[in-house]
């Protein structure tokens, strides 16, 4: 085989689609493989797969730096056990570090994605040259991870924070972790669609389709647009209060829509938070189109980030 250039593997894990990525030490990537995911056949059945696409990269490429994994779930950073995965169905309690290890011999780490989307944007996107930036990801759910002076903060359990499930409304919708009112309920994509058919009585309707709406044009629409900005401004307003970050960092699919909502979320953080309207505070867009994917490439090709004193390391040798 013909010697290579020294790679990464980035693999994301999602909830629809396991992608599968190569990277050369400058982040440029080399390919990309994306399959969907076996959902309903299980764990054990995804990890075939995504086994199958790291040896046939390796095949072709030679040993690879070392695998870099975005997981939509806590993963126990002790046993590399999965704690909790909303988006896939019969995956709590798998044994994912010990059952990629046995078959894959090279370097491995794993991130839950909303930290590894946090990460690939603090190295390579809107956090680049920032020592310290939360980052907030609108899609299927509400994600949020927070780096300071180059640290991940994953509070006492690892999965902390969670932004999504901080409260706007106390008497607001139930949510599933509990509480009521929570941003998820508002801002995620089923919660933006939920809001439209409050205002329009519309039977169906997608955040992207929305969007469209929007940009055309459409009224109703646009007062949707504003409302899930006002109760984004609301959420965000608080954070900002609290943690006085430089920077926040909104990702996710529903970030796609940011034109639509930029001016009234603005106007109103410049309302609802003192510490925004001081003008030290920079609330952007993300910047690279998938952040998971590149998170988990810098999970092996950047500096590790430490975490804060608590939860360990996902890190296996
Ligand atoms: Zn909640």
């Amino acid at each position: 085989m013909a010697p290579t250039q020294p790679y990464a593997i980035a693999v994301d894990l999602g909830g629809t689609n396991l992608r599968v990525a190569a990277f050369n030490a400058g982040f440029e990537r080399l390919e990309t493989r994306a399959q969907a995911t076996q959902v309903s056949g299980g764990a054990a059945a995804a990890v075939e797969k995504l086994c199958q696409c790291v040896e046939e990269m390796t095949a072709r490429r030679g040993p690879p730096l070392g695998v870099g994994i975005a997981f939509p779930g806590q993963v126990d950073g002790e046993s590399g056990r999965i704690r909790i995965a909303a988006n896939l169905p019969g995956w709590a309690g798998f044994e994912l570090r010990s059952t990629l290890s046995a078959r894959l011999p090279y370097h491995i780490r794993l991130e839950h994605d909303g930290t590894a989307a946090a990460i690939g944007e603090f190295w390579r996107g809107a956090g680049a040259g920032s020592d310290s930036m939360a980052m907030i990801t609108l899609g299927t759910g509400v994600g949020s991870a927070m780096i300071v002076n180059r640290r991940v903060w994953r509070g006492q359990d690892g999965g902390a924070p969670e932004l999504g499930h901080v409260a706007v409304d106390y008497k607001g919708p139930a949510c599933g972790c509990g509480g009521r009112g929570c941003l998820e309920t508002y801002v995620s994509a089923p919660g933006i669609a939920a809001l439209a058919r409050r205002h329009c009585g519309e039977a169906v309707v997608t955040a992207r389709r929305l969007s469209d709406l929007a940009q055309a044009g459409h009224r109703g629409a646009l007062e949707v647009w504003d409302e899930m900005a006002t109760i984004l401004a609301a959420g965000l307003a608080g954070w900002i209060n609290l943690l006085d970050l430089p920077l926040y960092v909104i990702g996710g699919g529903v970030s796609r829509s940011w034109p639509v909502f930029e001016s009234k979320l603005r106007r109103e953080l410049e309302q609802r938070s003192f510490r925004y309207r001081r003008g030290r505070t920079r609330v952007v867009r993300s910047q690279l189109e998938e952040a998971g994917l590149t998170g988990a490439a810098a999970l092996i090709l950047s500096p590790a980030l430490e975490d804060f004193p608590g939860p360990s390391a996902l890190t296996s040798a």
